[in-house]
């Protein structure tokens, strides 16, 4: 395994949860309906029909895409992308090739406690296919799927594992519903993801994989680890033309093939000519889900006990809002709310919850104090930077602990009916003496180190 090196790229589908589908008025949610009900001659492909493109459709992408850093081209386009399937009844898809909504971008997410910014590559729109049903003697199609709007959002090859693969989809998962774009249920097929591996020898040669459909998590995980010990434990045998598709058998947790893996010159894609090239610079994100802010307002509120104004400024602007998204879960109580009152009230150089991660960990570690942590906030460039910076404090700290002292000496002195308070059992009245401290030390002292000292002090010990 040491010999290899491993790169995954992840393609994740997602439904959106719009009301009707991506280019008609049929209904978008389909569950529980008989098969081939809820269609309509647009998306069962008759021939003479036109699409309509669905707004609320391109605004979710949009508003993923901001949410996600992504880069919004003031103009995107459709394409057709052709290919024959039984469930495809057109004879292509309509799709986006080199003009998507959304361009690079990045999700964040964390691996036994090491954060890490997953590049993406593109986020674009397209329609979902019908579904097949194989039944014992027979396959059936069921068309109530086909037209459903899908994101496709393709990620960079930077994967490095199994693990951090399946991360990627629980944090991408997590974003969906919060930004309330899909319900991102994979059991329920709104999420699936194809994964591309590459395995690269120490002599540069090198294997491509694609595994298609992986439709959970625990899958997702399987499926490559899989396919990772099929290939290094015999790479020479394994080499074959081209890049190769498989697909996952869950019960027995194997791969399996299943064709040569198409490439984008096989679609014969051209523009979509029944649909005009859309102007993004004439959409409002804000025309879609209004009611989004308030319930993300009322949620932080009573779950966190933020001020209701803290969390309306969060949701004034997307990727504030989707920054304090990506860090629930990363940070305790205290710093998630330290975080939330940062992001809406500091000037912020990089908005990026890698730092802010990093940022806090310092602080519950007593390295730096908060008004430390938020002057690094203010010019931090990146997260080395930021390393860089809790150092340097760290030094100063340390640097002149009998100077502290004195300060400590000063401020008891001349503050003696609060040392008395104290002594009189108002404990509390410790905040005040460290808040003084730290004013002298113009926000440079460890709060931890002078609370202990100052109890000493206070206490005659
Ligand atoms: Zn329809």
């Amino acid at each position: 395994m040491s010999d290899f090196k491993i790169i995954i790229g992840l393609e994740i589908h997602a439904q959106l949860n719009t009301k009707s589908k991506m280019f008609c008025c049929c209904d978008n949610d389909s569950q529980g309906k008989k098969p081939n009900t809820v269609v309509c001659p647009i998306c069962l492909g008759m021939p003479g029909t036109l699409p309509m493109p669905n707004k609320e459709a391109i605004l979710k992408t949009l508003k993923l895409g901001k949410a996600l850093s992504c880069e919004i081209p003031n103009y995107s386009k459709f394409d057709r992308k052709h290919y024959y399937y039984p469930d495809l009844p057109k004879g292509y898809q309509i799709s986006q090739y080199d003009m998507p909504l959304c361009i690079g971008g990045n999700v964040s997410l964390e691996l036994n406690g090491v954060m890490k910014s997953v590049k993406l590559n593109r986020i674009h729109l397209e329609e979902d296919a019908g579904k097949l049903i194989h039944l014992s003697k027979n396959t059936i199609v069921d068309l109530n799927r086909a037209g459903t709007p899908l994101v496709e959002i393709v990620t960079e090859p930077v994967i490095s594992s199994p693990a951090e693969a399946k991360e990627f989809m629980r944090s991408l998962q997590k974003i969906l519903r919060q930004l309330n774009v899909s319900n991102a249920d994979m059991e329920k097929g709104h999420l699936r993801c194809d994964a591309n591996i590459s395995v690269i020898r120490s002599d540069q040669s090198s294997k491509i994989i694609e595994i298609k459909n992986l439709n959970s998590f625990k899958f997702v995980y399987r499926a490559l680890e899989f396919e990772i010990n099929r290939l290094t434990s015999d790479f020479e045998g394994n080499i074959g033309p081209g890049k190769q598709t498989r697909g996952f058998d869950s019960k027995r947790s194997q791969t399996y093939p299943q064709r040569l893996k198409e490439e984008a010159s096989d679609y014969r894609y051209f523009p979509e000519p029944d649909i005009p090239t859309i102007d993004t610079t004439l959409l409002k994100i804000e025309e879609v889900d209004s009611e989004l802010p308030s319930t993300f307002v009322l949620r932080v509120h009573e779950e966190y006990n933020l001020s209701k104004e803290v969390a309306k400024k969060l949701t004034h602007n997307l990727e504030l809002m989707s920054c304090f998204i990506v860090l629930e879960g990363k940070l305790n109580h205290d710093s998630l709310k330290r975080s939330a009152n940062w992001l809406a009230n500091e000037k912020i150089l990089r908005i990026n919850p890698d730092l802010l991660v990093t940022l806090n960990r310092s602080i519950e570690k007593s390295e730096i104090n908060s008004s430390q942590a938020k002057s690094i906030l203010r010019s931090a460039v990146d997260e080395e930077d930021i390393v860089q910076q809790i150092k340097k404090f760290r030094s100063n700290d340390g640097r002149d602990i009998d100077g502290v002292r004195k300060i400590i000496d000063k401020v008891v002195e001349s503050n003696k009916k609060e040392k008395e308070k104290y002594l009189a059992g108002k404990k509390q009245i410790l905040g005040f003496f460290i808040g003084q401290v730290l004013g002298e030390l113009k926000g440079n002292g460890n709060p931890e180190e002078i609370s202990q000292m100052l109890k000493s002090k206070l206490d005659g010990k």
